[in-house]
Formats: C-alpha cells, structure tokens, sequence
C-alpha cells in the first residue's frame, strides 16, 4: 500500500486494481495446480485419453477457453458433468492475480502481476506504436515478461538488479496475455517480448508459449506479429531460425563495437559481437526477414559519433534496421540519455549511412514503463511498510 505523505510522483499514478477486483480476490493466492494455459491441443488430448475422454473434448474445452474466454470448468454446458468435475480437480485458470495497474495518459496500461510463489511480474500494454517496427497501424502491442529477474546483468537495465529467481512456466507466459485482455477489454494484436528477463534463456516455455499464442485453436495471434528480443544468446538465435514460425527477432545490441558493447552487456564476453552478427545473419537468411537491432541512446556511452559509424557498418553487414530508444533513466543507476540534438545527430549519421532506423520517444516514460522499473517500486515500497509494522 502506498503511505500518505511519503508517495513520489510515479506512486501518486499508481491506482489498486481494487475497482476491478474486490479486496478479498486480490488477497487470493493463485492456485498451485496447474493451469490449463500450459497445454497445446496435444497435450490436453494426450491427457485426456489418459482420463478416458476421447480427444475431440480438447477443442471444446479450448474453445471455452480461448474463444469465449470463460473462467470455470462448470459452464462448459457442452461437456459431461464427469469430465467438467474432473477438469476442475485438475486444472486452474489462472496463473497469476493483478495486484497493481498504473496508467499514463497516453493510455499505455502497466500490469503488475502475482504468481503462485509470490513473484511479481509486468507486463505493459502499448496503444499503436508505429516506431515498434517502423510501419503504421491500428494496433494493441503486449509487452510481455519470460522469467522472474534477469541472470545477464545488463549495467543500465533495472530488470538484472536483483538477479534471476526463475523461469516463468508456458502457463505464466500465456496468462498475461489473457489478464491484460480481461482487464483492458481491449483485444492484443502484436507481443513483444521485452518484458522482465532473457526469453531467449527460457527456450523451451518461450517455445511452449509461442504456439499457444499463435494456433487457431489458441490465441491467434499471427507469429509475424511477435517479436522476441535478444541480448545476444547466439546459439539460441540459430535455434529460433529452425522453429516453423514466422516470429520477428530484435536484438538489444546498444554497442556497435566489442568494447562499447562489453563495458554495458557482460554476455558480450560469452557470445562477442563477431559471432552475434553470425548468428543474426543466419537468422535472416533462413527466415528471410529483416532484423531489427534496438538501440538505448546512452550519453558518453554509447552515442558518439564514432558509435554511429560503427552502427552504420554492423547494421548494414546484416541488412538490419534500427530502432534507436532514449535511455529511461532508472532509480539508482547513473546512467543518462542524451540531449534531442545529440539524439537527432545521431540518427543523421544514421540516416546518411543508408540504414532504416527510427527513434521511439518511449511511451509509458512517466510510469517507468522500461523494463523492470514498477516491479522494484512495488517491492521496495512493500519493504519499506515491513520495516514499519
Ligand atoms: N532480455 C531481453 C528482453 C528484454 S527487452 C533483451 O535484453 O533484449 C527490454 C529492452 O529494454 C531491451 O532492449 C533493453 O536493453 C531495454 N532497456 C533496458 N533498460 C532500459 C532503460 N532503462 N531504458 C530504455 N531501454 C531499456
Ligand atoms: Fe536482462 Fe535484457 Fe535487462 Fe539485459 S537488458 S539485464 S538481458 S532484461
């Protein structure tokens, strides 16, 4: 809870979920059985003929789910009663409760979200943000969240300041779409996954996820409407290339060089820039797509105009196009963005390279949309009240 008196400027913005939720659910734990948005349509069939139900049950059940978006095993009016009961002992709905929106006017909506263990994560919904990929649409970006912390320790990025705890299950992936959807009312076009952690770390749910999220009888949300963001897992990048899903890449590369890119991103000395463009390459060759390399405008970091040169070789050696994002300052960190005109000198430089790029003046700055930020608010402000009581 926030306290009278004492709140900050991003605090007074907060507002509880409370007119969505009654005090008593938002008090509920999630249930600790396992949710029924962990299972593709063959594994609820392989399930269930271990129930004894025949598979055709799991495109009905999917169908309440998915399509009708109903919450309990009991309305499922076309099922037996038996099975209705059996589904109920065995399955949840959801994976996580809604602790926390916090809104900006530009109506980006940031959802703070619990899981069965007590972990906070975010995910944020963005109105249509063209500068995303560089072309102009009607769209509802969901940015979501793969693991609970991050282990890469990225210097400037809030989400690796406390560590890694964990993985997050296909269940928890999935579900933030479905609660951002239930408590937006809107309907989400595009995913992006740049929420809290490396996706790219979490293989195997990531993968899980993104066919729940994609299939007809799931999500539907089309794979070239995805993005996955990468801070350099080379090898992973190769195993993404091989998925049958047209998923768009984004790599944080925010260093055109080995030396710029290793004083901010340590997986740099693991998988150096020589082999990540490797990788990019193949990634691009085999999906035949472009690639988009995003890039924090850092100031004295990473915003020279030796940086841009640089960038302007790298970005046209793999024919990626670049996004370029001004720094969000975080609590803690000292790290700045540069002022407008060294930002627009930068994209000059840029520009005259012949690379596509584009600049987002973030949305959702004043709610510290960037990365991590509202998860450490929310549990330093719950320390802070523990330390009181
Ligand atoms: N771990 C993956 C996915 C997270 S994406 C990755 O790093 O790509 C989150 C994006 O926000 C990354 O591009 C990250 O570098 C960027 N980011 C992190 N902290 C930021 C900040 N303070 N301001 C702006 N962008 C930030
Ligand atoms: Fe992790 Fe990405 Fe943040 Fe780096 S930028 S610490 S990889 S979430």
């Amino acid at each position: 809870m926030i306290k009278k008196g004492h709140e900050t400027r991003l605090e007074r913005a907060y507002f509880d979920v409370g007119g969505i939720l009654g005090e008593d659910e938002r008090m509920q734990e999630v249930s600790a059985k396992g949710s029924i948005h962990a299972l593709s349509l063959s594994g609820l069939k392989e399930r269930l003929s271990g129930l004894g139900h025949p598979g055709y049950r799991a495109e009905q059940i999917f169908k309440w789910v998915y399509e009708k978006r109903v919450e309990d095993f009991e309305s499922m009016s076309n099922l037996p009663a038996d099975l209705r009961g059996t589904l109920g002992d065995q399955f949840s709905f959801h994976a996580s409760i809604p602790v926390r929106v916090l809104g900006s006017e530009d109506t980006t909506r940031k959802y703070l979200l619990k899981l069965s263990d007590g972990a906070l994560i975010e995910t944020v919904l963005i109105p249509a943000n063209p500068a995303l990929y560089g072309e102009a649409s009607d769209r509802m970006t969901l940015c979501v969240s793969t693991q609970v912390g991050c282990a890469y320790g990225c210097k400037f990025c809030a989400s690796g300041l406390d560590g890694w705890s964990r993985n997050l299950g296909v269940d928890e992936i999935v579900g933030q779409v479905l609660r951002a959807e239930a408590l937006s009312g809107e309907s989400v076009s595009n995913l992006v996954f740049m929420g809290m952690g490396e996706p790219l770390a979490n293989f195997a749910n990531l993968i899980g996820a993104l066919e729940i999220l994609n299939a007809p009888w799931g999500v539907g949300i089309g794979a070239r409407r995805m993005t996955i963001s990468t801070s350099g897992l080379a090898p992973q990048i190769r195993m993404l290339a091989e998925i049958p899903l047209q998923v768009r890449l984004a790599i944080s590369l925010h260093g055109a060089t080995d030396e710029v890119r290793q004083q901010i991103m340590p997986v740099n000395r693991k998988y150096p820039l020589a082999s990540l463009l490797d990788a990019c390459e193949y990634y691009s060759q085999r999906k035949k797509q472009r690639i988009t390399f995003e890039y924090i405008l850092i100031e004295g970091v990473n915003d020279r105009r030796e940086d841009a040169l640089a960038l302007v070789d790298v970005a046209r050696k793999v024919d990626a196009k670049v996004n370029c994002i001004p720094y969000n300052s975080v609590e803690g960190l000292d790290w700045k963005r540069p002022r407008e005109d060294r930002q627009d000198a930068f994209m000059g430089i840029l520009k005259k390279g012949g690379v596509t790029s584009t600049i987002r003046r973030e949305k959702g700055h004043d709610i510290a949309a960037a990365c991590g930020q509202l998860r450490r608010q929310k549990m330093a402000s719950t320390e802070e009240v523990a330390k009181e009581v």
